[in-house]
């Protein structure tokens, strides 16, 4: 089974539930977990894991080869990020750091002036603790391709968990509803949607679920921080029950998830309220496969 972890808003706690879940889970079946917040994989802290580098992401870049150029320029009409600088009469001046590999500058060229070579984007790590295999994409700082570096996390992610024979497999994704997300919601069984009572955090969830719908992934949400706001709350429960959607797990805020993050230590290990809450949120989406 196939889950992933997401939710719109920052900082919900996503990654708490993510490796929480992870841990959980890994008690009875093989369990992979992987990181695909490629911006700010932090899951590796909040188990304790000292990555291996597996792997190096590359991405397409042009080549130009300036014999062949007419200085038409347009391979400077095509780029949507304006990597390509042109002047005319010159020839075009090439960012290296606003590319991100789409190739319409190749596939225009009508010289054939232009060809691929490739720059490392980021890396795939793999580390295993508390019996959870982690994979972790990380981008290069500076780099703007993540929803790249997320397709590679998943491709080798699909390797890796054949492998080692997971039963499930966790995807944490990045906050927003953007390419990265995408590219890490497609191709799951179940979303679990992560919230926490705050206007901005139940706007974002909306626009979550809403993708969900629309790959025809089943939902469920978790909500975290409830008793903060139970005001605030209480919205998010009149929400999901007009929309049917099962809230699958509520967690109350404590001073342990300060006391995870220094520790690097799941919070599941740390207090026994909360293994118990994300026993029962197992259950739950157990019982809600699809
Ligand atoms: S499209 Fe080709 S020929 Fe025209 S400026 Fe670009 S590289 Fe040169
Ligand atoms: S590959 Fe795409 S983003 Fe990069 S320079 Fe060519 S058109 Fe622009």
């Amino acid at each position: 089974m196939k889950i992933a972890i997401t939710g719109g808003k920052g900082g919900t706690g996503k990654s708490m539930v993510s490796t929480s879940l992870a841990v959980e889970f890994a008690r009875k079946e093989k369990t992979a977990l992987v990181d695909a917040d490629v911006e700010c994989p932090n899951n590796h802290l909040l188990l304790g894991i000292k990555r291996k580098k597996y792997i190096t992401v590359h991405q397409m870049i042009p080549k130009w080869d300036f014999d062949k150029c007419t200085r038409c320029g347009k391979c400077a009409d095509v780029c949507k990020q304006d990597a390509i600088v042109f002047v005319k009469g010159k020839y075009p001046a090439f960012v290296k750091d606003l590319c991100i590999g789409c190739k319409a500058c190749l596939v225009c060229c009508p010289q054939n002036a232009i060809t691929e070579t490739k720059k490392e984007i980021g890396i795939i790590y793999t580390g295993k603790n508390y019996n959870v295999n982690l994979i972790s994409g990380e981008l290069k700082i500076g780099e703007l391709a993540s929803g790249e570096v997320v397709s590679e996390v998943r491709k080798h992610s699909n390797k890796i968990s054949k492998e080692i024979e997971a039963e499930i497999i966790l995807v944490d994704s990045a906050a927003g509803v953007g390419c990265p997300v995408i590219a890490s919601l497609i191709g799951n069984d179940y979303i679990v949607a992560v919230t926490e009572p705050t206007p901005s955090a139940l706007h974002d969830l909306k626009r979550v679920l809403y993708l969900a719908d629309h790959f025809g992934i089943k939902a469920g949400i978790i909500i975290n921080k409830f008793d903060l706001a139970k005001d605030f709350y209480l919205e998010i429960e009149k929400f999901a029950k007009k929309e049917n959607i099962s809230i699958i797990g509520k967690i109350p805020y404590r001073k342990d998830f300060v006391d995870s993050t220094i520790k690097m230590k799941p919070v599941v290990e740390i207090n026994s309220e909360y293994k118990k809450i994300f026993e029962e949120i197992v259950n739950r989406i157990k019982s809600e496969k699809p």
